[in-house]
Order: structure tokens, then C-alpha cells, then sequence
């Protein structure tokens, strides 16, 4: 498809690639709390989910944690851009902590529809990965009436109180393909199932995916710059694979092993919503030195989203009068 090795050597960078909204708004979250509070501000987890990001505004004097209970009592600490449950913000209560929220207002979406669904006697079937730090959130709004589910085959043996009083959710990072996978049979199981209003996967995560899609054909190879534990980023990776594209996760371009390249003509770059594009920037320099001389941007849609700050950072950074 991409044609061989003797071919024209070129990059295809994709857009909209890397940072979203909320992982903007997230770090603007951090920095503006470092710049108005100085250091040390406190994040609790990896206020969005790139190394890149958590080292230099660790450099910066932000001290990340795993958990509220390493803050010390009456500090400031930062939730991430993945939300919290509410046990989380009941905790940083007893503690004292002045709490600046940097979830991401998608998240939150979808922890509003779980409260609804929840206070009118719903099941809840949320749809996503269970370690990851967002269903987690998710899932702590109505932690009894909540169940997660990653396959069709636990759709098949959930057991509710009442099926016709079930409701999903998913996670806003999935795989639309998988997504739509797991509502068909979770609707062929509870064929009076609930759902929200429009789709919970974010838009950043439906772009970037569609960007894959309509450019892994042309391409002998895709790259995703991104971390590991980044949600949306893995899934870019399997969206490729699965139209049959080889494709990498990395985190850098010291992570690209020569043998990748080995008869590829057409490199096709993209990155998730956490990686920052100077790191892009680096894979493209990386690419170019080993002969992929033609760089072309190939925009599938426009991409111009922006969320404001929360109240807590607008009222630190306005002027008393
Ligand atoms: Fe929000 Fe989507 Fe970005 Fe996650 S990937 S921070 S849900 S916009």
C-alpha cells in the first residue's frame, strides 16, 4: 500500500495530534499554581498521564503523590485531569487540603450522568478499563449500583438487580470500534438499557482516532508519540493494527528501534492527548535524518476546543479590588 523502501522516504504528521483541551487546561492548572502559590504545589497522581509533562513540572516544583494521606495537612494539592471519587474529596476535607480541581470537564460529564442515573435507581454498567485512575473516579460516584466491564464476554455473565433498570457509561478514552462493540451487547442483553445523551468518549479521543483511520492505509508504519499508561494513546496504537498498519507506542524518539524502518516508505506520526509536540518535533528531526526527507501535515478535521480555568485559579489570578 505505502510502497517500498525504494520509494520517496516521507512523514505524514497528523492532525489533530497530541495535547487536548483538558490536558491543556490541566497543565495551565499546575503552572499557574506554582507561579501564584510558589512551590511545592502538590498533584495527586500524574496530572496527566506523559513522563515528559510529570518530570518537567516536577523540575518545577510540583511534588506528585499517589494518594491524599502523603500531603501534608492544610497544603495545597491538585486533583489530575483523570478525576476523583468522591471519597477523594470527603479525605482531602479531613485533611484540610485546599483542593484545586483540574479534572477535565468531559469527566466530569460523565461522573454528573452516574450521579443522575444513580438518585433515579439505576444499575450502572461502566465501560472501561478498571485499574485506570478515571473509572476508578467514575465509578466511586455510586460505588454499590456500579459495575465496570472491558469485554463482551463479562456483558455476558453481569447479573443486575433489575435489567430493565440498567444504565451505561464508558470511559471517555476508549476505542470507539470496541465501544460500539460493547453497547451493542450490552443492548442485546438489556434491551431497555439506558445511555447518555451523546457518546462519553471524548472528542479528542474520537479525532485522533479518525485521523488513524483515514491515513493508516497510505502508510507502511504508524507512530504514536505517548506514555504508557496513557489510555488514548494505546488505543491509537490498536486502531492502526487493527486496519492492519504496524504501529508503536513510544515515548521519545531515542524509543524508535532502527528495524521499525526497515522497508518503510511511508512514516505516518500522530500522539495522544498527553504528549507535548516539542517531543513530535523531535521524532520528525529523527525521521528526517534517516532519509524520510518529505514532511507533509495531512489535517482530517478541525480541532479548536479550549476549557477555562476553574474557580479556585481564576480567583488566585484576579486582582483583588
Ligand atoms: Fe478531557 Fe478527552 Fe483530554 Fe481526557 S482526552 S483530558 S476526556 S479532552
Amino acid at each position: 500500500t505505502g510502497g517500498t523502501a525504494t520509494a520517496t522516504k516521507r512523514v505524514l504528521l497528523l492532525k489533530p495530534r497530541g495535547f487536548c483541551a483538558g490536558v491543556v487546561r490541566a497543565i495551565d492548572i499546575v503552572q499557574i499554581a506554582l507561579d501564584t502559590f510558589g512551590a511545592p504545589v502538590y498533584v495527586r497522581k500524574e496530572i496527566v498521564h506523559n513522563s515528559y509533562v510529570v518530570n518537567d513540572l516536577a523540575q518545577k516544583g510540583a511534588i506528585f503523590v499517589n494518594e491524599l494521606d502523603e500531603v501534608p495537612e492544610g497544603a495545597r494539592v491538585i486533583y489530575s485531569a483523570h478525576g476523583v471519587s468522591p471519597a477523594v474529596r470527603q479525605r482531602a476535607k479531613e485533611r484540610n487540603l485546599k483542593v484545586i480541581d483540574a479534572t477535565c470537564p468531559l469527566v466530569t460529564k460523565v461522573h454528573l450522568e452516574a450521579i443522575k442515573f444513580a438518585k433515579q435507581g439505576y444499575s450502572l454498567v461502566l465501560v472501561g478499563h478498571r485499574d485506570h485512575e478515571e473509572v476508578e473516579g467514575t465509578q466511586g460516584e455510586a460505588p454499590t449500583v456500579t459495575q465496570v466491564v472491558s469485554t463482551p464476554a463479562e456483558v455476558d455473565v453481569l447479573v443486575v438487580p433489575d435489567p430493565d433498570k440498567v444504565a451505561y457509561l464508558t470511559q471517555t478514552t476508549l476505542s470507539l470500534d470496541e465501544a460500539g462493540t460493547m453497547i451493542e451487547a450490552l443492548k442485546k442483553k438489556f434491551p431497555n438499557i439506558a445511555g447518555p445523551h451523546a457518546q462519553d468518549i471524548c472528542y479528542a479521543t474520537e479525532n485522533r482516532q479518525t485521523a488513524v483511520k483515514n491515513v493508516a492505509h497510505g502508510a507502511d508504519l504508524v507512530l504514536v508519540v505517548g506514555s504508557r499508561n496513557s489510555s488514548n494513546s494505546n488505543r491509537l496504537v490498536e486502531v492502526s493494527m487493527n486496519l492492519g498498519t504496524n504501529s508503536h507506542l513510544i515515548d521519545k524518539a531515542q524509543d524508535i528501534e532502527p528495524r521499525w524502518l526497515e522497508g518503510v516508505a511511508t512514516v505516518a506520526i500522530t500522539a495522544g492527548a498527553s504528549a507535548p509536540e516539542i517531543l513530535v518535533q523531535e521524532v520528525v528531526q529523527y525521521l528526517q535524518g534517516k532519509g524520510y526527507g518529505s514532511v507533509e501535515e495531512v489535517e482530517v478535521m478541525p480541532e479548536n476546543v479550549r476549557f477555562g480555568l476553574p474557580p479556585e485559579i481564576v480567583q488566585a489570578i484576579t486582582p483583588a479590588r
